[in-house]
Formats: C-alpha cells, sequence, structure tokens
C-alpha cells in the first residue's frame, strides 16, 4: 500500500506540473503565432525583391527576440517535466519489484502436487477468516478435495466468533461444555470467563434479575478452586445491583475489553484444541517474506554486482541471517560451533558421550580411526556413542 501511495504521489507531482505547463503554453503559442502573422503581413506590403528598411527591422529584431525567448523556455520547462517522468519510473522501480523469482532457484509452484498444496493453504485461509463462499468456489475451480470434516471446525469456530461479536454468549458456552475435558487438559479458563461474562449480564438486569443471578453463580461450582479470587469480586459485586455498576469499585467488570478477550481467548483455545495454529500458515508467510524479501534482494544485487552469486548455492540455507522478530519464533535452531552453519535435516546436531553437542558434519570429519575427540573437553568417545538431537 505504502508504495502505491509512493508512486502515486510522484505521478501528482508530474500531473501538477503537466498541467502548469499546458495552461500558459497554449496561450503563449497563440500570442506568439498572432505576432508572427502580423510581421508577415506587414512584410507582404514591402516591394518584391527589396532590401529590409529600418522598420522592418524595428519589427523584425524584437518578434525575433521573444521566439527564441518563449522557445527556450519552453524546452526547459518540457526537461523538467522529462525529469519528473523518470522519476515516477523510479519510484515504481523502488516499489515493485518484480524479479522475486529469482530468489527461487526452483520454479516453486510449478508441479501440479505443488499447486494444489498452495490452493489448499490459501483455501484453509479462507475458512479461517469465515469467507466461506470463497474458500468453497475455489474448492470447485482448483477441483480440490476438501471434506466436510475439514471444513466443518472452520464454520463452527467462525459461527461461535460471530456470535460472540454480538455478545451472543450461548454458542460459545455450548462449545465449551462439550469440550470441557479437554479444555480443562490444557489448562483453558474459556468455560470459567463465558459464565463470567453472562452473570455480569444478569448484575446489570438490575434487581429484577437479582434472583436469576444467584440462581446462575450455580456453573461457577467446578471453577471455584482455581478462580476463587475473581468469583468473591463477582459475588460482590452483588452489593451494588439496585444501584448498578458503573460508579463503583466494581466497573472494571463492565469494560468492554472483556468481550474482546474473550474473542481471543476463544480462538485460541479452539486452535489449540483442533491442532491449529492461532494465525493462518498464509498470513505468517506472506509477512514474514515481506519482512525477509527487501534484504535477501539486497544481498543478491550486492552478490552478482561482486560475481560472487556462486557462494549461495545451498537450496536450504539463507546467504544472510533474516531475523524475523520475537512473533516469528517457533523452534529452536543449533549453529554447528565448528562449522559455524545452521544444522539440518540431513545435517542434524549430535550430542556427543561427553554432552557437547556439534553437526553431524563435524563429527565425521572429527573422526580418527574408531575414535572422535570432543573439541571442546577433550574427552574421546566413540562415534557410535553419539546420539542425535532433536529440536
Ligand atoms: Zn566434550
Amino acid at each position: 500500500m505504502d508504495s502505491c501511495i509512493g508512486v502515486e504521489r510522484e505521478i501528482d507531482k508530474v500531473l501538477g506540473k503537466f498541467d502548469g505547463i499546458k495552461g500558459h503554453a497554449d496561450k503563449t503559442f497563440e500570442e506568439l503565432i498572432e505576432s508572427v502573422r502580423s510581421v508577415k503581413e506587414e512584410l507582404e506590403h514591402a516591394i518584391p525583391e527589396s532590401e529590409l528598411n529600418a522598420v522592418h527591422n524595428l519589427i523584425l529584431t524584437p518578434s525575433l527576440k521573444r521566439i527564441k525567448e518563449v522557445t527556450s523556455r519552453l524546452s526547459n520547462e518540457h526537461k523538467e517535466i522529462h525529469s519528473s517522468v523518470s522519476k515516477v519510473g523510479r519510484a515504481i522501480d523502488k516499489n515493485f519489484v518484480s524479479d522475486l523469482i529469482d530468489l527461487n532457484s526452483e520454479p516453486t509452484f510449478e508441479t501440479p502436487e505443488r499447486m494444489r498444496l498452495l490452493n489448499e493453504v490459501v483455501c484453509e485461509h479462507f475458512l479461517r477468516q469465515g469467507m466461506l463462499d470463497i474458500a468453497e468456489k475455489l474448492t470447485q475451480e482448483a477441483r480440490l478435495d476438501m471434506p466436510a470434516e475439514v471444513k466443518e471446525p472452520f464454520i463452527e469456530i467462525n459461527q461461535i466468533l460471530e456470535a460472540l461479536k454480538h455478545k451472543e454468549l450461548q454458542p460459545a458456552l455450548r462449545w465449551a461444555v462439550v469440550h470441557r475435558e479437554q479444555l480443562q487438559a490444557q489448562h483453558s479458563s474459556l468455560e470459567f470467563r463465558l459464565h463470567r461474562l453472562r452473570f455480569i449480564e444478569l448484575i446489570t438486569g438490575g434487581v429484577d434479575r437479582q434472583q436469576e443471578a444467584l440462581l446462575y453463580a450455580k456453573n461457577f461450582a467446578p471453577f471455584a478452586q482455581e478462580h476463587a479470587k475473581e468469583l468473591q469480586v463477582l459475588m460482590g459485586s452483588l452489593l451494588f445491583i439496585r444501584q448498578g455498576l458503573a460508579h463503583t469499585p466494581y466497573s472494571h467488570l463492565l469494560d468492554p475489553i472483556n468481550w474482546l478477550e474473550i474473542c481471543d481467548i476463544f480462538t485460541q483455545d479452539a486452535c489449540a484444541l483442533l491442532g491449529l495454529s492461532v494465525e493462518s500458515p498464509l498470513t505468517v508467510s506472506i509477512s514474514a517474506g515481506c519482512t525477509a524479501l527487501p534484504a535477501l534482494l539486497n544481498i543478491r544485487q550486492v552478490m552478482q554486482q561482486r560475481q560472487c552469486s556462486v557462494v549461495w548455492t545451498a537450496k536450504d540455507e539463507l546467504p544472510i541471517e533474516v531475523d524475523l522478530g520475537m512473533n516469528r519464533r517457533y523452534h529452536s535452531i543449533f549453529a554447528c560451533p565448528i562449522l559455524r552453519q545452521q544444522t539440518s535435516d540431513s545435517n542434524p546436531p549430535m550430542r556427543l558421550a561427553c554432552g557437547h553437542a556439534i553437526s553431524k558434519d563435524s563429527l565425521n570429519k572429527l573422526i580418527t580411526g574408531n575414535k572422535v575427540k570432543c573439541p571442546y573437553c577433550p574427552v574421546e568417545s566413540t562415534p557410535a556413542e553419539a546420539k542425535q538431537i532433536r529440536l
């Protein structure tokens, strides 16, 4: 979006200049043509084959001077507009890089299998976002095989979320009750929080709903131990049922943020329960790509300029470290202290008998006879004693 705005700004500058020039250029040309015409008329009165007289000189000299002045001014203005137009070109080059595909030597999405995977990821993204009709259309057009059991959890979660946004607790409560055991196993406070919101709703209903609120409090029984403090607060708020909670020490219970929080908690717990990531994998990939690509493009340019592009040949390795920020760190990585390379599936980290860890490639290089000497402690052990570490 920023790129579009950047280019648009340059285009606006050109159009502004162009309008300015066009406005006075037309007028100037007309005046010039008129003056040339009058000079022509004047000259036509002269006797044929005669020499220019003083009067003619008097008319011609300022006229020529003026023509020269105007044409040079217009040509300067034209040059200026040309530089603005080329600025637009540069802004487009800067903001829209179209040769990203060069960053990947493999044809990433060319095989039908990969294309299908990509379409499935896109389809899952739409299902997550609740754009069911678009997901359905994509499934048809890309001839995807998305079984109902894949779609149903997304549809259900979206319906419940939609209801929560409209402050309807029942669908979420029903879901939480059905999945109570699994939710408890992952220490979720979802069900308690849903009951809490319902209880607050009843309290804000005033004295008329006092009885109902008291009866509803029974729902808190299973949570009495874990949420004792919060329950005390809720019971305390009953004291103000007559006057309303707005100007009492319990006013925080009415904070609208509670409703935003419950949507987040529900999404997190439901995704964890279904074994899904909270964020859409497609969103994560794209945002990671947006962060990483500029740095990768820069390094590729530098490599090409210095003609050392052959350095970057490892397909599962990046030529530079790209920091995607704390939010995008999902698992530990291990860089071999000997070869200074990040470990991979084919070159995993190995733990020697002494406890020190190095990569498998280093281990193979350090073997002499049937022994390997730890480069750190340096205890000797056999290569067979080394165990692969899984991160
Ligand atoms: Zn050691």
